[in-house]
């Protein structure tokens, strides 16, 4: 499948990962909207959450929590915003299922 982060989970393509698992990887978004802006993507293909098993769904948040607070305690920022778009309409451009995770600093001036 021409998956792109099929291919950076496979190391098929470089990209900066800032955290490993068994099922998932962190990596910086290529276009980030705001400093520590990361990806969380699970390594087996799914489009979105609408079609994510249980088994990696049930796996997922206990991952987003830690990687939250690794981020926040890295980089001092003062909120987060955990977002995932899912189909065209909500703005998703890659179909292989990833959450945002967006360092939010005071008076940043992102709206979403
Ligand atoms: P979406 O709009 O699908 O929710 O977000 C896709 C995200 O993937 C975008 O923020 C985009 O910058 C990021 N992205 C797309 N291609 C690459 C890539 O090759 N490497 C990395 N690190 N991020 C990518
Ligand atoms: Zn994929």
């Amino acid at each position: 499948m021409d998956c792109i982060f099929c291919k950076i989970v496979n190391g098929d393509i470089p990209s900066a990962r800032v955290y490993e698992d068994d099922d998932f990887i962190a990596i910086l978004d290529i276009r980030p909207v705001n400093l520590g802006h990361t990806l969380l993507i699970p390594k087996k293909h799914f489009r979105n959450v609408l079609d994510t098993d249980v088994e990696i769904g049930s796996k997922i948040y206990p991952v987003l929590t830690k990687l939250c607070n690794a981020i926040k305690d890295a980089l001092n920022c003062d909120g987060l915003n955990v977002i995932q778009n899912i189909e065209a309409a909500g703005g998703q451009e890659v179909f292989h299922s990833h959450i945002h995770i967006i360092p939010r600093y005071k008076d940043d001036g992102l709206r979403f």
